[in-house]
């Protein structure tokens, strides 16, 4: 097991992989079939696209192994942070959108106008007055379907 303990004393105080590194894999992933549709194509401007993704594929993989790699270990967990801030919106749409399709039969997504925050509301309906449970404010809901 000699090679395992190289590794280890290789990996030693680098920063490896996290969520950043995981969407970074993903969309390597996404070009990579990307291309694959337009390798059909016989344009030029399709086979431009193609190199340039190509090219983005590999920025990609050599930022992913580099920071893999990384022993600046507090800049790369910076990064994550930052991805992690600005991916919460968009996973919480798709969740949301997720959810309203889940529940369409027994309830209804709607915003307090108060603090921002998404309701899940039982289906009933006609006007409401719904009670915040977050900042304790009223608002009226109008449910139609
Ligand atoms: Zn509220």
């Amino acid at each position: 097991m000699r090679w395992r303990d190289k590794l280890i004393r290789f990996m030693y105080g680098r920063y490896g992989y996290d969520k950043l590194s995981f969407f970074m894999f993903c969309a390597y992933f996404a070009i990579f079939i990307i291309r694959t549709f337009l390798a059909f194509s016989s344009s030029s401007v399709i086979r431009v696209i193609s190199l340039v993704l190509l090219f983005l594929s590999f920025a990609l993989l050599a930022l992913i192994i580099f920071r893999f790699l990384s022993k600046n270990i507090y800049a790369r967990q910076r990064e994550n942070a930052v991805y992690l801030r600005l991916s919460k919106p968009v996973k919480g749409f798709f969740k949301r959108t997720f959810n309203r399709i889940k529940y369409i039969k027994t309830h209804r997504y709607r915003k307090c106008p108060h603090c921002k925050i998404f309701l899940r509301l039982p289906r009933k309906k006609g006007k409401h007055t719904v009670k915040c449970p977050r900042c304790g404010k009223n608002f009226d809901v109008n449910i139609v379907i």
